[in-house]
C-alpha cells in the first residue's frame, strides 16, 4: 500500500486550539531593520534613516523601520499614479480576484500576524488572534465581492474612482486599520500610499510582503513608514485625490485645515468618549460584561470605548459591587500569554498620558478605584481603574484617555441621561443595556453617536457602516457606505 503523503492545508480557520508560547515568537519571521515598499518593492528609505519599535511589554527593541521623508512620499505617490492608470481600468472581476487573494493570505499567516501585532503594540494574544487578523481578512473578503457590483450598489449613476489615496492610520488596531482603508479602496479601483502609525509598523509592513506575494500590480498599494512629517507630507501632497485619516481630534482638525481650498476629498476618523448607559431593568450580569469589554478591550484603547459608564440610580450599588468583583478577576499582564485580560500599554508616551489623567481624576475630586492586581516592573501597564463619582465638568469625563480608565456617573431619568451622554464634544458610539426594546429605539434616535449597541458593545462586523458625529469625524468606513468616499459620480 503507498502511503498517503498529506496534502498541504492551509489554516483559514481562526479558532486555535492554543495561542502561542512565548518561545514561538522566535519562530516568527521578522527583520532587523525594515524599508519602504514602493512600487511592489522594498527600498531604502532617500534620508537613509531608520527608527526604532519596541515591544511595550518587555521594553525590548524589535526591529528598526524606515523614515520616509518628502522625497520618498513623492516617488509613492508617482507609482501609485503610474498604476492608477491600470488598475482602474483592468475589469472588475479581476479587481476583486485580487482582493480575494489578500484576504486569503492574511487567513493563511494568520498566526504570524497575531503574534507580531501583540508582540509590537501590546494587545493580549486572545484579541489579535480571535478579533484583529480574522476581521482584517473579512474586511479584504467583503469589499472583494462588492468590486464587480457597484453599478448595483449606485443605481442610475455612473461611479467612477478618484485616483490616489493617501491613508494615514493610528496605534490602535494597526493591522485592522490598514485592512478598513486599502479594501474600500481597492475594490473601487484607486490605489493607495499608506502610513502605519510610528510604534506600530510591522503588521502594516507584513502586509506589505503579503500584497507583494499576492502579484497585486506593482504600485496599486504603496506602505511608507515614518513619524507625523510622513504623514503631513501625505496630507501636503498635490497630486493626492483623497486624504483617509483614522486618528486623534487634534490631528484631524490640522489635515481639515491643511487641505482647505484644495479639491481632495476627505474622511477623518476620530476620538471618541462613548456613554454606556445601563437601566435599571437591564440583564445586569450580561450588562457587567458589556462594560468590562467596552473599556477594557484593548486597554481602552478604543476609540469607541465605553469610557463614561451611566448607571440608573436604582441598581448603581450593585452594578458597581458586581463590576469590581469583575475586575479583580482580569489577569494584566504578558501580552502573549493567552490568558491575559490586559496587554500592555502601547507606548511610553501614552502610558503617562495615562498616568496624567490619573492625577487629574483625583484631584478634580473623582473617587479612584484599582483592581488589586501587580503590575509587572518592566513594561507599560496600567491597573484598570475607575472614577467612581465622577461630573459632568470632570475633565476625566469630558477628555479622552484612551487607556483602561472608566468614568462612573449615576442618573435617574432617561431624559437627564440622554443630555449628559450627548453633553460631550465627541460623537462616535454609545452602548445601551435594557430589557425594553422601545426604549433602545428612542434612544438610538437621541443620542448623537455614529454608532449605538444595543445590549452588547465593541461589536464590529464590515458590512456595518461605522464613523461618528461631531468631533469624531465625518465619513463613513465599512459596509456599502465605505464605498463612497473612494468614488465620484
Ligand atoms: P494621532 O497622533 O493623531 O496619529 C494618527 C496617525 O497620524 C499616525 O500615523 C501619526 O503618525 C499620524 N500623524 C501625526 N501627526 C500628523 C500630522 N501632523 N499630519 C498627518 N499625520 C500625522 O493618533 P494616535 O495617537 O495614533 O491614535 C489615537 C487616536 O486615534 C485616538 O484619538 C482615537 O480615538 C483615534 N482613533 C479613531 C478611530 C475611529 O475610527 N474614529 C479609530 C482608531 C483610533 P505617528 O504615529 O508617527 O505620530
Ligand atoms: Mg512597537
Amino acid at each position: 500500500m503507498t502511503k498517503k503523503t498529506k496534502e498541504p492545508k492551509l489554516d483559514f480557520t481562526t479558532d486555535w486550539a492554543y495561542a502561542p508560547a512565548p518561545e514561538d515568537t522566535k519562530h516568527i519571521s521578522l527583520k532587523k531593520q525594515y524599508d519602504l515598499f514602493i512600487n511592489g518593492e522594498f527600498v531604502k528609505p532617500n534620508s537613509k534613516k531608520y527608527f526604532a519599535t519596541y515591544n511595550p511589554a518587555t521594553e525590548e527593541k524589535i526591529a528598526e523601520v524606515a523614515e520616509a521623508d518628502e522625497k520618498d512620499v513623492d516617488t509613492a505617490v508617482k507609482a501609485a499614479r503610474k498604476a492608477f492608470d491600470k488598475w482602474s481600468k483592468i475589469s472588475a472581476k479581476e479587481r476583486g480576484k485580487y482582493i480575494y487573494r489578500i484576504a486569503r493570505l492574511i487567513q493563511e499567516r494568520a498566526r504570524e500576524f497575531a503574534v507580531i501585532e501583540t508582540m509590537d503594540g501590546g494587545k493580549p494574544i486572545r484579541e489579535s488572534r480571535d478579533i484583529d487578523v480574522p476581521l482584517a481578512a473579512n474586511h479584504f473578503f467583503y469589499y472583494a465581492g462588492w468590486t464587480d457590483k457597484l453599478e448595483y450598489a449606485f443605481p442610475n449613476r455612473t461611479p467612477k474612482p478618484l485616483g490616489v489615496a493617501g491613508q494615514i492610520i493610528p496605534w490602535n488596531f494597526p493591522l485592522l486599520m490598514a485592512a478598513w482603508k486599502i479594501a474600500p479602496a481597492l475594490a473601487t479601483g484607486n490605489t493607495v500610499v499608506l502610513k502605519p502609525a510610528e510604534t506600530t509598523s510591522l503588521t502594516a509592513l507584513k502586509l506589505a510582503e503579503l500584497i507583494r506575494d499576492s502579484g497585486l500590480p506593482d504600485g496599486v498599494v504603496n506602505i511608507i513608514t515614518g513619524a507625523g512629517r510622513t504623514g503631513t507630507a501625505i496630507v501636503k501632497h498635490p497630486d493626492i485625490n483623497k486624504i483617509a485619516f483614522t486618528g486623534s481630534t487634534d490631528v484631524g482638525k490640522m489635515i481639515q485645515k491643511a487641505i482647505a481650498g484644495t479639491d481632495k476629498k476627505l474622511t477623518l476618523e476620530l476620538g471618541g468618549k462613548a456613554a454606556n448607559i445601563i437601566f435599571e431593568d437591564a440583564p445586569i450580569d450580561q450588562a457587567v460584561e458589556g462594560i468590562v469589554n467596552g473599556i477594557f478591550f484593548n486597554q481602552g484603547h478604543v476609540c469607541c470605548a465605553g469610557s463614561r459608564l451611566f448607571v440608573q440610580e436604582s441598581v448603581a450599588d450593585v452594578v458597581i459591587r458586581k463590576l469590581k468583583d469583575r475586575m479583580e478577576t482580569l489577569i494584566v499582564g504578558d501580552p502573549l500569554d493567552k490568558n491575559t485580560d490586559i496587554g500592555a500599554i502601547n507606548s511610553k508616551e501614552q502610558l503617562s498620558k495615562i498616568n496624567n489623567y490619573l492625577k487629574i481624576g483625583k484631584e478634580e475630586g473623582a473617587d479612584i478605584y484599582q483592581s488589586s492586581c501587580s503590575i509587572l516592573g518592566k513594561g507599560y501597564f496600567c491597573k484598570p481603574t475607575l472614577f467612581l463619582n465622577a461630573s459632568q465638568s470632570h475633565r476625566v469625563v469630558q477628555e479622552e484617555i484612551f487607556g483602561p480608565v472608566l468614568t462612573v456617573q449615576t442618573f435617574r431619568t432617561i431624559e437627564e441621561v440622554i443630555e449628559k451622554a450627548n453633553n460631550i464634544p465627541y460623537g462616535l458610539s454609545a452602548g445601551v443595556w435594557t430589557d425594553k426594546g422601545s426604549k433602545i429605539f428612542n434612544l438610538t434616535s437621541k443620542l448623537r453617536a455614529g454608532v449605538v449597541w444595543a445590549n452588547t458593545y465593541n461589536k464590529f462586523d464590515p458590512t456595518s457602516p461605522f464613523g461618528g458625529y461631531k468631533e469624531s469625524g465625518f465619513g463613513r468606513e465599512g459596509g456599502l457606505h465605505g464605498l463612497m468616499p473612494y468614488l465620484k459620480f
